[in-house]
C-alpha cells in the first residue's frame, strides 16, 4: 500500500544532504541496513536515477523506495556497503559498472525466526505460527483476553511489531477514555493495522468491527476471563452478529505463571489434590521450585504467558452468528484450540510451572460467566 510506504521513507531523507567522514558513512549505511532488515527486505539495490542514487529494498516481491541520495552522499555508502561486506557482514554483494554509474545489489540472508519474539512469551508453537500468520497477512480482528497483570498488554506489543514488518503502519489507540483520538480521526491516518489495548465500551467494540471489516488487522484486549467469555461479551454488546462472526479471527485467553528455572527444578509426586484437580493419575511426577545460582536462588527463571485459544472456523463462525450460547461455544472453541487450563497441565508435566500456578489458572480461566 503506497500510503503506508511513505511513512517508512521519510526517516531516510535527512541522511541524504550532509557529507559524511568515513566512519559517518559507515554508521549511516549499517542504519539503512538495520531499517531494510526490520521491513522485512530480501535485497537492497542501489541504482543511479538521473543525477542522484535510489536506494530501495525488496519487500515481499515490490521494490520500496528507502532513500534518495545525490551523488556524493551515494558513493559513500556504496563505499562503506563494500567495507562491511568483508569479511562477512551478513549480506553477499553484487555489483556492476554502467555508463550513468555504478549498480549495486546487496542480498540479504533469510529472516530470523519470526516467531522468536512469541515464543519467549511462552507461546506454544501451534499459537506462535497462528499469530505470526495473522500479524504478517491477516485482515479482521484478533482479541487477546484476559485480567490486568495477565500480559494482554506484551502479548499485544509483540503481535504489534510483528505486524509492522514490511510496510505496514500500525496505530495504537492506547486510552479508551480519551477523546481527542477517536477511532475516527485514526482512521483518517489510513492504518493498515489499529492495536486497540482494551476494548471496553460498546463504543469502542462497533468502530473496531467496522475497521476490521475494511480489510485491516484490529488488534484488541479485553478485559474477560477466557475466550468464551470475550465472545460472548462482544456478541452481547455488537447489533450485528454476523460481522462479528465474518470478522473475528483469533481469540487467545492468556494468564502469567512464574517459570521454573531448569538447572534446579525438583520433581516430586503430585499431590492428591493437585492430581485431582489437574485430572493427573496418582503418582504422577511434577516440579517443585529448588534455588541455585543461575536463578538467585529463588527457583525461578522470570515469568511466562500461559495460553489457550479459539480460531474462528466457519463452524465457530455460524455459532456466533446463530447466536449459540457459552455451552455451545466452549464445547466447540475446545476443538479449534486448548484452554489455558490444558495449556498449564501440559506446562507442568514438562516442568516449565508448578502445579499450583497451573490449579490457579484452571479456576480463573474455566469461569462460566459470560456477561
Ligand atoms: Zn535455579
Amino acid at each position: 500500500m503506497r500510503s503506508s510506504g511513505e511513512g517508512v521513507l521519510l526517516s531516510g531523507r535527512d541522511e541524504q544532504s550532509k557529507q559524511r567522514a568515513p566512519g559517518d558513512s559507515i554508521a549511516a549505511f549499517e542504519s539503512l541496513l538495520m531499517r531494510a532488515r526490520a521491513l522485512g527486505a530480501d535485497a537492497v539495490h542501489f541504482e543511479p536515477l538521473g543525477e542522484d542514487y535510489s536506494v530501495r529494498a525488496r519487500i515481499s516481491g515490490a521494490l520500496v523506495e528507502m532513500l534518495r541520495a545525490g551523488p556524493r552522499d551515494a558513493l559513500s555508502l556504496i563505499a562503506a556497503a563494500r567495507r562491511s561486506a568483508e569479511p562477512d557482514g551478513g549480506y553477499s554483494l553484487h555489483a556492476r559498472s554502467f555508463a550513468e554509474g555504478e549498480r549495486l545489489l546487496l542480498t540479504l540472508p533469510p529472516e530470523p525466526d519470526l516467531r522468536a519474539p512469541l515464543s519467549a512469551l511462552g507461546m506454544p508453537p501451534p499459537l506462535a505460527a497462528i499469530i505470526e500468520a495473522a500479524a504478517v497477512r491477516g485482515r479482521g480482528l484478533v482479541l487477546f483476553a484476559g485480567p490486568p497483570g495477565a500480559g494482554v498488554t506484551r502479548s499485544l506489543e509483540t503481535m504489534s511489531a510483528l505486524a509492522a514488518r514490511g510496510v505496514r503502519r500500525v496505530l495504537r489507540r492506547a486510552d479508551a477514555t480519551n477523546t481527542d483520538d477517536s477511532l475516527e480521526s485514526l482512521l483518517d491516518l489510513d492504518p493498515d493495522v489499529l492495536r486497540i489495548d482494551t476494548l471496553t465500551s460498546h463504543d469502542l467494540a462497533d468502530p473496531a468491527l467496522t475497521i476490521a471489516s475494511e480489510d485491516r488487522l484490529v488488534l484488541a484486549g479485553i478485559d474477560a476471563p477466557n475466550t468464551v467469555s470475550a465472545i460472548s461479551r462482544l456478541a452481547l454488546r455488537h447489533h450485528d452478529r454476523f460481522r462479528l462472526a465474518s470478522n473475528l479471527r483469533v481469540v487467545v485467553s492468556q494468564r502469567l505463571a512464574r517459570r521454573l528455572c531448569r538447572h534446579c527444578r525438583v520433581p516430586q509426586q503430585a499431590t492428591g489434590s493437585e492430581s485431582a484437580l489437574l485430572g493427573f493419575d496418582s503418582g504422577s511426577v511434577v516440579y517443585a521450585a529448588g534455588g541455585c545460582d543461575a536463578c538467585g536462588g529463588t527457583g525461578y527463571a522470570g515469568i511466562t504467558g500461559v495460553y489457550g485459544w479459539v480460531q474462528v472456523d466457519s463452524a465457530m463462525a455460524r455459532l456466533i452468528d446463530g447466536g449459540a450460547d457459552a455451552v455451545l461455544l466452549t464445547r466447540h472453541a475446545s476443538l479449534t484450540g486448548p484452554s489455558p487450563g490444558t495449556s498449564a497441565r501440559a506446562m507442568v508435566r514438562d516442568g516449565v510451572i508448578t502445579a499450583a500456578d497451573a490449579v490457579r489458572i484452571s479456576r480463573e480461566t474455566t469461569s462460566t460467566v459470560t456477561t
